[in-house]
């Protein structure tokens, strides 16, 4: 009886201490309100009658009315702080809601018995059919805008508080089924404290974002998004993977507690930012950032960054409906190289595909769609496209020290293929007699298995290697990395894996070239030890992981980590590595700011 009670109270309350546990992605804790992001609006088709019909006219006009007031909202603001250019997207969406054609023929349909979210959503969809339809790309394009517009419409005939990511009101914990780059790109995330999501892995787009802005973060939850729903009040534990949805007082104060804590530790860390990465035996290595947007820059250097050792310049192409021209790119990256100065920057050529495509582009639907079309075969295939990137790149080469990596390289072919397209871009330039980098390095990602064993033959062809570790953990152990359900087998530590790196980067060595690694394994403390035994020049990691790993580094000689990766190279299970390069670390002292 008293329990039930209890059940009651609580349900009166809203508190009910729920705890759900997902995958690990960025650590830290954030309390927060949440943001349920719905790609999905769910709403009933039905036949109304005669009656109803004006009451559905007048719900429309209601939430049309709503739709243009937070329009003309998102235009300034968008003007205000991005520019006038991207502003003048809202403008147009502005002019949907007063297009007759768009308008009269929804309210022609609730006449006839429609109730208005499934009026709103046939005209839309015809228009969408429409405009697919059209051979200028332009207008082909704006298929994307009119079911932008009708969502809109839709979510405030449901009267669902925020219209999307892009138009955030208050500091949130987004909470969504999954996370792609287009649903980020747009998003402002000085309003977001943590993430939670139903799908993905450590390697999702959505736990890379959240480790490079600092924002904590959990995947892998199942089904989070049921347990929850927009306002509620939940705790992100990111570290431990645990979402505790409408937590007690208790609970809160608990963990606002841990949180001063972190923050007490975060700041001991901070005092290694500007002391370099030396062994203790004299070896310097390299700490370099993977940013993903030109704002990131200040948080890497913040962090103690020394250069870029991955730009994913992915963030181009997201959240807009057409390509962006050599300008746009031009633009952003003079921007970074000017910001980062004499620090060298790595600018990865597109990498879409796979789990990242942009709307404008026509990606078939794949079976496999990470052995399909992606990264530096699309590139190939579509010449215009890379070689607009690449001049750009190497115009903006002039303001910085850019240098150029190609993703997803499998065969030496590639190579030379992509060499021949840079050659290509670099004559046009020299013809127009526009001014240029001429002598940048390029550079190649080693991510697929293949290029790891034949990386003796690509350290003849390129200046550098970067191993991506979140496709070659992927493809190495046939683990599609965004599948929870498969996530536990997803492990850097995989002896495959270490051996796979310890070739790489012995090839480079031998051919007298440079190694670094971007994937996450570079940020990853456990790992930390064993790359260094293993000879990695460049670590490039989310910009929160730098202080921790500079703190190993600098606690750690290479002759006895080479001792430690030669064991780790011997064991036969990622457990078995685990196990040994914690009780490497637990030696450790815990704090070198002060050597
Ligand atoms: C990788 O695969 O390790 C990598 C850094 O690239 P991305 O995560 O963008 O595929
Ligand atoms: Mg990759």
């Amino acid at each position: 009886m008293i329990f039930l009670m209890i059940l009651v109270l609580l349900r009166i309350t809203g508190v009910n201490n729920r705890m759900l546990k997902g995958i690990s992605a960025s650590p830290n804790i954030a309390i927060g309100k949440v943001f349920v992001y719905e790609k999905e609006l769910k709403f009933e088709r039905r036949t109304i009658d005669e009656k109803e019909v004006d009451n559905e006219l007048k719900r429309l006009d209601n939430a049309i009315a709503k739709s243009k007031s937070e329009l003309v909202e998102l235009r300034d603001e968008t003007a205000k702080k991005i520019g006038e250019k991207e502003a003048k997207i809202f403008e147009a969406h502005l002019l949907m809601l007063d297009d007759p054609a768009l308008i009269t023929e929804v309210k022609k349909r609730i006449r006839s018995m429609t109730n208005a979210e499934a009026a709103v959503d046939e005209v839309v969809k015809n228009f969408v059919a429409m405009f697919d339809q059209m051979v200028d790309q332009y207008m082909k394009e704006r298929a994307i805008d009119v079911q932008d517009v009708g969502e809109r419409i839709i979510r405030n005939l449901l009267g669902k508080e925020f219209g999307s990511l892009a138009d955030l009101r208050e500091q949130v914990v987004v909470i969504a089924d999954n996370l792609t780059p287009s649903d980020t790109a747009r998003m402002d995330k000085a309003k977001v404290v943590g993430f939670a999501t139903n799908t993905g892995g450590v390697t999702s787009h959505v736990a890379i974002i959240a480790r490079e802005y600092g924002i904590p973060a959990v995947v892998g939850l199942g089904d989070v998004t049921k347990h929850v729903k927009s306002g509620d009040l939940v705790i992100l534990d990111g570290g431990n993977g645990i979402v505790i949805v409408r937590p007690d007082e208790e609970t809160v104060n608990r963990y606002r507690s841990l949180m001063t804590d972190l923050e007490r530790q975060r700041k001991e860390l901070e005092k290694l930012r500007e002391l370099p990465a030396v062994t203790l035996d004299g070896r310097r290595i390299e700490i370099a950032a993977n940013i993903g947007e030109p704002e990131e820059v200040a948080t890497a250097l913040a962090n103690g960054a020394e250069g870029v050792g991955l730009l994913r310049t992915e963030f181009l192409y997201h959240g807009r409906n057409s390509l962006p021209t050599e300008e746009d790119q031009f633009t952003a990256y003079k921007t970074i190289a000017e910001k980062m100065g004499e620090r060298p920057v790595i600018v990865r050529t597109l990498d879409i595909g796979g789990d990242k495509p942009p709307p404008y582009l026509e990606m078939p639907k794949e079976l496999n769609p990470f052995l399909g079309w992606r990264a530096i075969r699309i590139s190939l295939d579509l010449t215009d496209i890379f070689k607009t990137q690449l001049k750009a790149i190497l115009r903006a080469g002039v303001y910085g020290n850019l240098k150029i990596m190609f993703p997803m390289i499998s065969s030496v072919d590639e190579v030379r293929k992509a060499k021949k397209i840079l050659e290509d871009a670099k004559k046009e330039l020299m013809e127009k007699g526009v001014s240029f980098r001429k002598d940048v390095d390029v550079g190649i990602m080693v991510e697929i298995p293949s290029a790891a064993v034949i990386a003796d033959s690509l350290a003849e062809e390129v200046d550098f290697f970067s191993i991506g570790t979140n496709d070659l953990t992927q493809y190495t152990l046939a683990v599609d990395r965004t599948n929870e359900k498969i996530s536990h087998l997803f492990d850097e530590l995989h002896p495959a894996v270490l051996r796979l790196i310890r070739n790489v980067i012995d090839s480079a060595h031998i051919k007298g070239i440079w190694s670094g690694m971007c994937g996450e394994m570079a940020g990853n403390p456990l790992a930390t030890p064993i790359l260094l035994g293993l000879g990695l020049d460049e670590f490039s990691m989310s910009s929160m992981s730098i202080p921790e790993v500079k703190r190993i580094i600098r606690s750690a000689s290479v002759a006895e980590t080479r001792e430690l990766a030669k064991k780790a190279l011997d064991l036969p299970t990622a457990e078995d590595v685990r196990k040994l390069s914690k009780e490497f670390l637990r030696n450790k002292p815990k704090s070198q700011a002060s050597i």
